[in-house]
């Protein structure tokens, strides 16, 4: 039995969305696009932006587009990175952690939904591991994935190879969504059930 305050937690939207992105720069127009766009749609939607911390690269464009309207935007890095990455001097919040895990960790415990946009390694690592801890009902929050311009067909291909073969289960393919563009991202935000963004049985 739930107490009234866990319910009362139970109807509230999405307010946070934590966003994996790349942060090379030597990317086409097309993902800087994509990435800018989401800032600001999330920013003018009220939904405070989540990201690794940095000022390069896609990471960069989305807190600057997030905060260009008046966005809130938390960033989280680790310490090692601050130089190598830039850490992005002009956030709502900076949190400077000290590794790579506590960053990943702390990102997933303060978001509602999960954003995957085009990245690299890192955002892979990300993606996978949100992903894996779904699998194992550690949490229950939504993770959508942005195929912008097709970025994703790989990713999309190599899930379902995955299924195919009997390595996880087909419901593992309902545990993301892959929306074509933000308009399409938004709308899913909007359409999440309230139960589904209940921090009541996340262990994060
Ligand atoms: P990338 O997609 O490789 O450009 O990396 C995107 C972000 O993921 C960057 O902020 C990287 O610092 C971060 N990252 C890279 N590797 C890891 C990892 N093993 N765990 C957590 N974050 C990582």
């Amino acid at each position: 039995m739930r107490s009234p305050r866990e319910v009362e937690r139970d109807m509230q939207p999405i307010r946070r969305v934590c966003v994996y992105c790349g942060s090379s720069a030597a990317v086409a127009p097309r993902f800087r696009q994509a990435v800018s766009e989401l800032g600001r749609a999330l920013a003018e939607a009220g939904i405070a932006v989540i990201y690794g911390g940095g000022r390069v690269g896609l990471m960069g464009l989305l807190a600057d587009a997030a905060l260009a309207v008046g966005g809130t935007v938390t960033g989280i890095i680790p310490a090692h990175l601050t130089a190598g990455e830039a850490a992005h001097q002009g956030l709502t919040e900076l949190v400077v952690v000290d590794s790579l895990h506590a960053r990943k960790r702390e990102m997933a415990a303060r978001a509602d939904a999960f954003a995957v946009l085009p990245g690299g390694i890192g955002t892979l690592d990300e993606t996978f591991e949100i992903l894996s801890w779904k699998q194992l009902a550690l949490h229950r929050k939504p993770i959508l994935i942005l195929d912008a311009a097709g970025y994703w067909a790989p990713l999309r291909a190599l899930l379902d190879h995955v299924v195919t073969h009997g390595f996880a289960r087909p419901q593992t393919l309902d545990l993301v969504r892959i929306v074509a563009d933000v308009s399409a991202l938004m709308t899913a935000l909007a359409e999440v059930p309230a139960s589904l963004t209940s921090p009541v049985t996340d262990r994060l």
